[in-house]
């Protein structure tokens, strides 16, 4: 993926006399096994500089992360969720695809190692769906649909929780308020039948709040309401 480090220092012209960009990792190793790319693509979207710093497999990480994991000692969420969204050599949260990816590891391992444990389940399918959302510009389509499955099944749990096990922790409210705008995105980009549905109510309206909030939520090339 293009670093936008790089593209900033293209762009600009200012760095030209500098060797080409070097941080494609061509000739890094896994910070974590020492093997290179060969078997499977090094990956770093972090913090991380230098042609050779921060550079791994994802196996690795989800090893690394799911070892981490295993020292838990049960109290704080925030260090059971760390190793799978902070680089452990820069210690900032990996971005874009490798974020996404890593997430999609963490749901898989919560699932095999506490799959009686929905409150775990809904805090990994939670930090997949935010590093779906993040960079909801730039998904593909397949990947659109994978965000609305994920934003469906941490409803589905959400709600789950709700019935079984309440009071609902205050938090989990904010977690179901980003799915459903999660999927006011996808349906406004898909341009379905929700996207007329909400443009004739808001056109009926006279509340200028639902006016502006439409506004703010439809394409420009939607055209004014
Ligand atoms: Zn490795
Ligand atoms: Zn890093």
């Amino acid at each position: 993926m293009a670093k936008l480090s790089n593209m900033s220092i293209q762009g600009l012209g200012v760095f030209s006399s500098l060797p080409p960009p070097s941080d494609d990792g061509k000739d890094a190793v896994c910070y974590l096994c020492l093997e290179g790319g060969e078997s499977e693509p090094l990956r770093r979207d972090c913090s991380c500089r230098g042609t050779d710093v921060g550079y791994a497999h994802l196996s690795c990480l989800t090893t690394f992360a799911s070892s981490k994991n295993k020292e838990w000692d049960g109290r704080d969420t925030n260090d059971f969720q760390n190793p799978w969204r902070l680089c452990s050599n820069c210690l900032q949260t990996y971005q874009n695809e490798l974020r996404i990816d890593i997430a999609t590891e963490f749901v898989s391992f919560v699932r095999r190692q506490y799959p009686r444990d929905t409150q775990m389940q809904v805090e990994a399918l939670y930090n997949k769906m935010m590093a779906f959302a993040l960079m909801f510009d730039r998904l593909q389509p397949v990947q659109k649909k994978e965000a609305g499955v994920t934003a469906n099944v941490l409803l589905l749990l959400i709600t789950r929780i709700k019935n079984d096990a309440p009071p609902l922790q205050t938090r989990y409210y904010q977690f179901e308020a980003n799915a459903y705008s999660l999927h006011g995105d996808i349906a406004l980009d898909e341009g379905t039948v929700e996207v007329q549905r909400w443009q004739l109510l808001t056109s009926r309206s006279n509340c200028s709040c639902m006016k502006q909030l439409a506004m703010l939520k439809m394409p420009p090339t939607q055209g004014t309401i």
